[in-house]
Parts: C-alpha cells; structure tokens; sequence
C-alpha cells in the first residue's frame, strides 16, 4: 500500500519552506538566517522536569510587555513568531474560503503557512521601490480577513512608511485584520506601530527573540494585540507551546541587565551593518547596495561572478533571494561581527576588473 495516496492533495503538491537550516552546506560563516553572530552566556537554572510548564508563563509576558511597552495582557507568548503567523489564520480564517494578503519580495511563511492550512491568499506585489500597492490592495479586499506586512521588510531591509500602514488600517477596518511581523524593528525602534496598538483594535504585531536577542534556537516570539484578539489565540494555541529550558532561557533574556546587553548588541550590528553597505559599496562585483533598517543586508550581484557559490567554496553561506519577484541577482547577507564583515568584504574586492571586462565584451556579443 502507498500511504503516500492517503495524504492531501494539497500537501502532496506543497512546497516546503526552504529554512536556511535544511539547505545544507558546508561552511563555518554562517550569514544565511538573520542570526546572531554570537551566542550568549546563558545557563540552565531549572533541574525539574517533572511537571508540565505554565502555558503563558507570566514573569516572560510581564516583562516583554516593559521592553515593548505595552500591556500584559496585550501579549501572546508561543514557539517563535512563526507559530504566531499561523495562530492567526487557525484564529481568523476559514479554509478553502477566507484569504490572506502579503505582498512579495518578503519573508516566506505567510504563504506556506496558508498552504499548509488550506487558506487561500493573493500576492500583491509591491511597488518598484518596495513599498505597498495600497490602490491594488484596497481593489483585492473581498473575503480577506488578514494581511501580513513585514516592517522592516525581508529580505529588502526597508522600511513601510508609516503613513501608508495608517491609511492601510482606515481602509481595512470592520473587514481585516493588518499583521505587522516586526522580527527585525528591534534594529530601528521607532519604526514599530506599537504605540497605535490601543487605537486601533485591528492591529497585532509580531515580535521574536531569534533575531535582535540572538535566541533563535530558543524558538519563543511574541503577538501583541489588543486582549480580544490575544484571548482568541490563547484558545488554540497548544496546551504546553514552550517547554521549561525555553521558559527559563527567555525569563534570564528579559531580565533589565540582559535587556541592556541586546541594546548594545543591536548597537554593535547596526555600526557593522553600516561598515558592510559602505565596504560592499567599493566593490565591482556589486551592481546595488540596498540600504537596510535590519541586520542584513540585500545586494544584487553582477551575475557573473557567481558570488553564491564562490563564497560558498570559501566557507562564507549567503542567501540566494533571485527567485523573489524583482529581485534577480540578489543575495542577501546577514550582519555579522565586525571580523566577518571585512572578511567578507576582502574575498568580494579581490574579485574584480579583469574578469569583469572579460565579461562585458562577451556580454555586449550575447546581447
Ligand atoms: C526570522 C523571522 C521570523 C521567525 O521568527 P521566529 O521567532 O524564529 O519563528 C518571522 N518573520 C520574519 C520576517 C523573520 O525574518
């Protein structure tokens, strides 16, 4: 017998996401995944195991609220924000019937996630310079219940403007709910909506510790939305969502003296980021340097010299982002310390002319 023949059409046909993860490679700088370069110093305080863990462990959600400013009871904690990304179709959606939103080049797993639920979605790509297609998205509402917006936006780094995110909730409101994923905003604070949380009740944000907090093994992020929507997903959210390591590991993250150590760690990454757009600026490989918000950094590459795969033979793992819509050529590259960016830096200006007019004379011949 194929059990194969018992499974969903649908999921027979799925695309999995390609976490940075299952697409192994040998290397030992790793700037594929958004990760922290370093890890921190945290122990094991728990021994027991005994005993099934809080589900909404309180001390973690009291003091995510003081880093976030806002309530506690504003703030759904789960396994990374990806859980909280299907959370709100299992919460809002009706398979086969309701729609989301999103609005590629962005991050992957508001479609996969749809898939693998049996949501339907529509891509609204955005404009040229990567902000919202608000005339189209307005145009597109029937049956839509979410919209997933990713602020600063991966993999481009930029962020939405403010402006259009607030004329987004007016013409959304009474129908749809608009979805912030703010995994990357602790790199540049002030571009969160946190503050509009309490005026607008259809507004939910999501947060993580996998980025900014370097944890992204820790697997813990956070929704925050007004209570009633935050009541809803504690209805569906699994019984025992983060095991005890992970609530012990988060509970040390959000202590003040740590919390202090992640805003000198985002300090740090933002100066480096800042050293890596310029040096990648200097090199002749580099047809564009996209300015970023976040810790990587997107860069479209001239194609032939194959930067994937000659970083690759160098141990140095990128991102290949050409398969998103506008963005052929481009790679993104995480920020990582200091020493790895001007590694980076040197093997791509050692790249250069006499290759490049090699290329530019067959080029011209080819085209
Ligand atoms: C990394 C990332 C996530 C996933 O965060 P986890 O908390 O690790 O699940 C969500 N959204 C975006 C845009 C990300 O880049």
């Amino acid at each position: 017998m194929n059990v194969r023949y018992l499974a969903r059409s649908d999921i027979l046909a799925l695309k999995p996401y390609q976490s940075a993860r299952k697409l192994t490679y040998s290397g030992n700088i790793w700037l594929d995944a958004n990760e922290f370069p370093i890890a921190p110093n945290y122990q094991f305080r728990y021994k027991k195991m005994h005993r099934y863990p809080s589900c909404q462990p309180q001390e973690i959600i009291n003091n995510y609220a003081d880093y976030a400013g806002v309530r506690s009871d504003q703030i759904l904690v789960s396994r990374g924000a990806d859980e909280s990304i299907e959370l709100l179709m299992k919460v809002f959606c009706n398979p086969g019937k309701d729609v989301i939103i999103f609005c590629p080049p962005t991050y992957g797993m508001y479609k996969t996630t749809a898939e693998i639920l049996g949501i339907n979605y529509r891509i609204i790509l955005k404009k040229k310079n990567w902000q919202l297609d608000l005339t189209s998205i307005e145009s597109q509402l029937n049956n839509v219940k979410l919209i997933y917006i990713c602020n600063p936006n991966n993999p481009t780094g930029n962020i939405i403007h403010v402006n259009s995110l607030k004329k987004l909730l007016d013409i959304i409101q009474d129908k749809a709910i608009l979805v912030t994923d703010e995994a990357y905003v602790d790199f540049c604070p002030n571009a969160s909506l946190v503050r509009w949380l309490s005026i607008y009740p259809h507004l939910v944000i999501l947060r993580t510790l996998s980025k900014a907090f370097a944890l992204a093994g820790l697997r813990c992020g956070f929704t925050l939305a007004n209570p009633e929507i935050i009541k809803l997903l504690e209805k569906v959210i699994a019984p025992y969502p983060l095991s005890i390591p992970v609530i012990d590991i988060a509970e040390q993250a959000l202590t003040p003296k740590n919390i202090q150590y992640t805003l000198n760690r985002i300090d740090t990454i933002n100066k480096n980021r800042n050293i890596l757009i310029t040096g990648l600026q200097q090199c002749s490989c580099v047809q564009k340097v996209f300015d970023s918000n976040a810790n990587y950094v997107l860069v479209r590459f001239h194609p032939k010299y194959q930067i994937f795969n000659t970083l690759l033979r160098q141990g140095i793992i990128l991102r290949d982002q050409s398969s998103q819509p506008g963005l052929m050529h481009c790679l993104r590259i995480t920020v990582g310390t200091y020493n790895e960016c001007k590694h980076v830096i040197s093997i791509l200006r050692k790249l250069h002319t006499p290759s490049l007019s090699a290329y530019i004379n067959r080029s011209t011949h080819e085209s």
